[in-house]
């Protein structure tokens, strides 16, 4: 058993540059729940410091996909805290890094860099050329005295401050999920002096968060996989600042659903706004979600919030890569939907029938009703509540006949499907009490003796009739609900078809 010592404090510091993606929802989720069950803080920070991939929005889309799963934060950018502002361009702005990176100059332990892009390049392919396969860069100014840096800064020439990396030894971290006991130790040599702060002032993401972490009194670092190999950096930045390092622990990556590479925001449908468009319930996702990376034993899956916050611990979260399996979400979603009162379902459709124009918005009390009297003919089938309106359409709106092809059933031409129609017009039309489904089924049953066709061949017939569709609700449930007159109308319709 891990020991954790309380408080905790952890964050999620998404860059925004696009919809937020079901991974990082799940990075999210791992550090809200980490922060509730050994009681601590989850705060949100935007880490908006790379201009270039900026996107307009983001941020508060991202904000909207957090609380629609249920993830809520005790600081961040919208509602501040103890320790804002809690978006880094802000902070920027403020003044807040350069101390820090001027500090490390002074101290010898970053250096002002004068090369170029252009220049990196043409070190690169030098290397290259030479047969040097990984090219680590370390500039020529790193032995420069500081007041030569500041000369040269003073005529003008751009530069970056880098960090200055020991061309010997090895750096050490633990990790709470992966490296096990002993750690991961990464050879010197094999890193290069990145920057830390751009030529625009700017500080790029290894410095911003590190700063901020720190003043943040971040306790445990729980994030995506792909930073472990920059993770020897921020150690040594954490060495070089002279602070006391927080505590990592690197999730394992989301496998696509076929094994082959991670799941990606471009080649995949994953953005989290995605998944309530189409109807999945905000307690399926956070379910699903924890079991990316994290289980409770062997065979449990459907648990309450309350139980996976009263279960996570950091123990149980996976080095091993977790594997996106939308088939398994789909399932979980008719589960959670299946568990909803008739009432919490209908209002759960609404939404999705207003859309289609199947029903008016606002609401009006009939509507309501009929929605209420529809529901159980679908719930058990419903497995996303987007299915919601091509189910129900035909309860809605008049529907155009259906083909004669749809319409005859198996072993059965137009004529003798025509004639049975009529025959089941006459049957219903008969029927008086149409509140009872078993009244409704005898009279049908009683025909296909008649008529000597198996039941699967004459409420095929009605079915496709009523519905234009071969899928549709239990078919006597559906007709009374679709009424009399609307039955008896759609079968003479049909008949007309044939
Ligand atoms: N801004 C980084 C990202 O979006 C955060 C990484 C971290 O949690 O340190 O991946």
């Amino acid at each position: 058993m891990i020991e954790i010592s309380s408080p905790v404090r952890v964050r999620f510091a998404p860059s925004p540059t696009g919809f937020l993606h079901i991974g990082g929802v799940r990075t999210a989720l791992f550090n809200w729940l980490f922060a509730r069950h050994y009681g601590g803080q989850f705060l949100l920070r935007i880490e908006d410091t790379d201009e270039k991939r900026f996107i307009p929005g983001a941020a508060d889309d991202l904000m909207t996909s957090m609380r629609w799963v249920g993830i809520d934060w005790d600081e961040g950018p919208d509602i501040g805290g103890p320790y804002g502002p809690y978006v880094q361009s802000v902070r920027s702005e403020q003044g807040v890094y350069m101390p820090f990176a001027q500090q490390l100059l002074e101290a010898g332990l970053a250096y002002m860099s004068f090369t170029t892009e252009e220049e990196l390049v043409q070190m690169k392919a030098e290397a290259e050329a030479r047969g040097i396969k990984a090219f680590r860069f370390r500039g020529p100014e790193r032995d420069w005295p500081l007041a030569k840096q500041q000369e040269v800064a003073a005529t003008g020439k751009a530069y970056t401050i880098r960090l200055k990396v020991p061309a010997e030894g090895s750096t050490h971290f633990n990790d709470l999920v992966r490296g096990g006991d002993d750690g991961i130790r990464i050879n010197n040599s094999e890193l290069y002096d990145i920057v830390l702060i751009k030529k625009t002032g700017m500080p790029v993401y290894h410095m911003a968060h590190l700063v901020d972490d720190h003043l943040m009194k971040i306790t445990h670092v729980l994030r995506s996989d792909e930073w472990v190999a920059s993770t020897p950096y921020h150690v040594l930045l954490y060495q070089y600042l002279g602070w006391h390092a927080p505590t990592f622990a690197h999730l394992p990556p989301i496998l696509r659903q076929d094994g082959h590479g991670k799941l990606s925001k471009r080649k995949d449908d994953v953005s989290a706004n995605r998944f309530w468009e189409r109807g999945y319930l905000a307690d399926a996702m956070f379910n699903y979600l924890t079991l990316q990376g994290w289980s409770y034993d062997d065979h449990t899956e459907i648990m309450t919030r309350a139980e996976v916050v009263e279960r996570f611990t950091i123990d149980r979260v996976q080095s091993s890569p977790a594997r996106w399996n939308p088939a398994k979400l789909l399932d979980m979603n008719g589960i959670y939907i299946r568990a909803l009162s008739t009432e919490a379902t209908a209002d759960a459709i609404t939404p999705f029938l207003q859309r289609a124009n199947l029903v008016p918005t606002p609401i009006n009390p009939s509507h309501r009703q009929r929605i209420l009297e529809l529901t159980p003919l679908i719930h058990e089938r419903l497995k996303e509540l987007g299915e919601a309106p091509e189910l129900l359409d035909f309860f809605f709106v008049d529907i155009a006949p259906p083909s004669a092809e749809l319409l005859i059933p198996k072993k059965m031409d137009a004529a003798s499907t025509k004639a049975a129609l009529v025959e089941i017009h006459a049957s219903l039309s008969a029927v008086q009490e149409w509140q009872s489904a078993e009244a409704l089924e005898s009279s049908l049953r009683a025909l296909c003796e008649k008529l000597d066709l198996k039941p699967g061949q004459l409420f095929g017939a009605v079915r496709v009739a009523v519905s234009a569709r071969t899928v549709a609700p239990p078919l006597f449930e559906m007709l009374i609900a679709l009424g009399k007159s609307t039955t008896l109308n759609r079968i003479q319709s049909a008949i007309g078809v044939l």
